[in-house]
């Protein structure tokens, strides 16, 4: 049994991420006890399965032995080693390896982080001194997307386009711009794939006319919208945006936190957009969340631009953590089981998951089902004809993620009414059917429910 005191001392210090602080108090944590697979067991015993890989990252899924193994091995052997001073660890270096010779094109070189906002942060540090080095300090201006995620860091933020991580925070910056999402659902201009892909195109380049060309530094898009509500673009899109990047003289960042390794098929998302961005962040999947690292990849021109531009000085942008030794053996692991099964099985099982939620289209609550591999979500309506979203006030997204809790599956329950998942690429067929019943079982209270109707 969970003991009283830890609510309560969770109540008393711990301060959580994405939280309601006051709300979080009242409600008082669920302490998550163990895991194997794809289930979860919280301190209660009670078990579910987990369809959102902790933070749409477990990839690998829980209890993978050799992880355990590779990271207790780097432990024992050599629990850290700087990179500051020209020194290095084993498995940081031949991860960057590992990774360079998987990566679209000329994606040669990782800087390690700890995570995704460090990532994008660090991303934003580069261009600004390669467009520096490049003798183009004018060009600082940076564009995202509506309904973007980038991270929660001061400056990040800003690209992120959610209201939530902008109110009170002092961002965006004066800097930093947005154009429209490809929302296909709810696009003005319909959800004809190339009227949204010339909708996209055509807000990309006349926000960059009306800040002046040779003022842009880059422009970021994730190959599928991820905390904006799994926002899957057409086919095209990305391609679409690169091409007018490399028109414009714009550095084109894919942010695949959450695409990257696996999720949505292949390792990296862009290779199936078949683009090549001139930098890519990655984190989650990376380690699969048994240990905190993120990376940034960066391209042979903006990397040489930036090298020769310092020359024999330091390029100042550095972290204690960067290549953490054992992150970096956690990720050499985790690359291994990707290729050695994984990725198969999450193709299978993407597949299973996406025709799954499809038969729940039908449903009267249910408004629109997208997704690509093992990223998908379903957007909840109470009227179909108008697209009507559930009533806010009943905060229907708790109620729909406690409920499918108490029906044993964790999904994300976004507070515009979109249910979203990201299971573990190990899940078996029987555990995706049971995402999908457990799902279904869900929305049919959620109809009986006079407050969300
Ligand atoms: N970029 C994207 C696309 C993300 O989804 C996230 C996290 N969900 C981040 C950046 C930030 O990563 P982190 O939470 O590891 O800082």
């Amino acid at each position: 049994m969970l003991s009283n005191s830890l609510i309560e001392l969770d109540r008393a210090h711990l301060v959580h991420p994405v939280a309601s602080y006051r709300g979080h108090e009242r409600a008082g944590v669920r302490v998550l006890k163990s895991a194997t697979g794809a289930t979860v067991t919280d301190a209660t015993g009670h078990q579910m399965i987990d369809g959102f890989a902790g933070l749409w990252c477990v990839n690998a899924g829980y209890g993978q032995e050799s992880i355990v193994e590779a990271a207790t091995r780097q432990l024992r052997e050599l629990p850290y080693a700087t990179g500051y001073f020209g020194l290095g660890s084993e498995p940081a270096i031949r991860l960057a390896a590992e990774l360079a010779e998987r990566a679209p094109g000329n994606l040669n070189h990782v800087y390690f982080t700890l995570g995704g906002s460090d990532a994008v942060d660090s991303t934003i540090r580069f261009i600004h001194y390669y467009q520096n080095a490049r003798g183009r300090p004018q060009k600082n201006q940076f564009i995202s997307i509506e309904q973007g995620y980038h991270g929660s860091s001061t400056v990040g933020a800003g690209l992120t386009a959610l209201p939530a991580f902008h109110a009170g925070f002092g961002v965006p910056l004066d800097w930093q711009h947005k154009i429209p999402s490809h929302y296909a659902y709810r696009n003005p201009v319909g959800n004809d794939p190339q009227a949204i892909i010339a909708a996209s195109v055509a807000a990309l380049r006349n926000k960059v006319e009306e800040l002046g060309r040779d003022r842009v530094a880059a422009f970021y898009a994730e190959p599928i919208q991820g905390s904006g509500g799994v926002l899957v673009p057409p086919p095209g899109w990305m391609k679409a945006m690169r091409d007018l990047c490399s028109e414009l003289d714009i550095l084109f960042v894919a942010d695949e936190v959450i695409t990257g390794f696996g999720r949505t098929g292949p390792l990296f998302a862009c290779s199936e957009d078949d683009i090549v961005p001139d930098l890519m962040t990655t984190a989650k999947g990376l380690t699969s969340g048994y240990a905190p690292m993120g990376a940034v990849f960066i391209s042979d021109h903006v990397y040489d631009t930036i090298a020769d531009g310092a020359g024999e000085s330091a390029v100042g942008h550095g972290y204690t953590y960067s290549a953490h030794p054992v992150s970096a053996a956690v990720g050499l692991e985790v690359l291994r089981l990707y290729e050695g099964g994984l990725l198969d099985n999450g193709r299978k099982a993407g597949a299973r998951l996406m025709s799954g939620l499809e038969s729940l289209a039908d449903h009267p609550l249910v408004g629109d089902v997208r997704g690509r591999g093992m990223l998908a979500a379903i957007e909840l309506v109470v009227d179909k004809q108008r697209k009507t979203p559930l009533p806010p006030a009943a905060n229907p997204s708790r109620r729909i993620f406690d409920r499918a809790w108490d029906n044993g599956l964790i999904i994300r329950a976004f507070g515009n009414g979109v249910l979203g998942y990201a299971p573990p690429l190990c899940c078996t067929e029987a555990e995706i059917d049971a995402i999908v019943e457990r799902t279904r079982m869900t929305l049919d209270q959620t109809l009986e429910d006079p407050d969300v109707r």
